[in-house]
């Protein structure tokens, strides 16, 4: 992996390089322990499964074609992190011939639970991420009822959520939704080809102001959405995930009418978090919808 964090509670990670290693770490205790040899070794916590990582060739290299990486442990480290083989077999880092079959994490797991306190926490930054990769302005009604279906179905205990990718998993739990009564941003390819399909059909939809309405679905026409075909890749160290969002007819044998391919940004919801003067814009109705609802 290309990431780390510095301990199991929190949800920030950064790159493995020797700078920001250096810059957080300041080279000292549990980061750095002795081996049985008094060789120094590095430590961190992988950002997908909390278990303890080393960092493998952190400082030897120093050319530009191999990059420090780091590598599982697997036992615990003394006060870096205790090793759990369930979250290592739900780690999008991990080997994927080690992954277990099973859909769900048992539903005590550490990372399960963490997962859902960071929802509960940043909800509304999980939506406003997903307005931002969709053009679609989800209201807070809709996202209340997205919120209920995923505490039903325990959404959190999905298989390699993680704190990076929490709101494009998010996606994956949702059944398909109708887009009728939501807006669109002007101009936004969704937009263009959510008229073009009612032009189409000989109808054109009014915009007003910035946005546009999708008309309610009737007989005709009625279009749904839905977070599909979730993607993990590992190449080589990088981590690379998506997941496509997709507008389509339900009264049209499910004709696509727009999709595009959302990629995971494992910065998007931390750096939401850091930045304060981003937190007098939170969106308060979500916030306390989702600390009385996720239980
Ligand atoms: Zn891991």
């Amino acid at each position: 992996m290309d990431r780390f964090k510095l301990d199991p509670f929190s949800y920030v990670s950064y790159e493995i390089t020797p700078n920001n290693f250096d810059k957080y770490t300041k080279r000292t205790y549990p980061f750095v322990q002795k081996d049985a040899k008094h060789k120094n070794r590095f430590y961190g916590v992988c950002p997908g499964c909390n278990n303890p990582i080393m960092m493998v060739s952190l400082y030897q290299t120093q050319n530009a074609t191999t990059h420090p990486y780091g590598r599982h442990v697997k036992h615990s480290i003394p006060q870096i992190a205790d090793y759990r083989q369930d979250d290592y077999d739900n780690c999008p880092y991990a080997n994927k011939n080690n992954k277990s079959n099973n859909k769900f994490l048992p539903a005590k797991s550490a990372i399960g639970l963490s997962n859902k306190r960071l929802l509960k926490e940043q909800y509304d930054q999980v939506i406003y991420i997903l307005r931002k990769q969709t053009d679609v302005l989800f209201s807070n009604n809709l996202a209340q009822k997205m919120l209920d279906e995923y505490v039903n179905n325990t959404g959190w205990l999905y298989r390699n959520t993680t704190s990076d990718n929490l709101p494009w998993k998010f996606g994956e739990v949702i059944s398909a939704k109708s887009l009728g009564g939501q807006y669109v941003k002007i101009d936004s390819d969704i937009q263009q080809a959510i008229r073009q399909y009612y032009l189409s059909k000989g109808k054109d939809i009014e915009c007003k102001e910035k946005r546009m309405q999708v008309p309610l679905g009737n007989f005709d026409v009625c279009l749904k959405f839905v977070f599909e075909d979730f993607k993990s890749k590992l190449n080589g160290e990088h981590l690379q995930e998506s997941i496509t969002f997709v507008v389509f007819d339900s009264m049209l044998d499910n004709e696509i009418v727009y999709q595009k391919e959302l990629p995971v940004e494992p910065d998007f919801l931390i750096n939401l978090m850091r930045n304060s003067s981003n937190q007098t814009y939170r969106n308060k109705v979500l916030m306390n919808y989702a600390q009385s609802h996720v239980k």
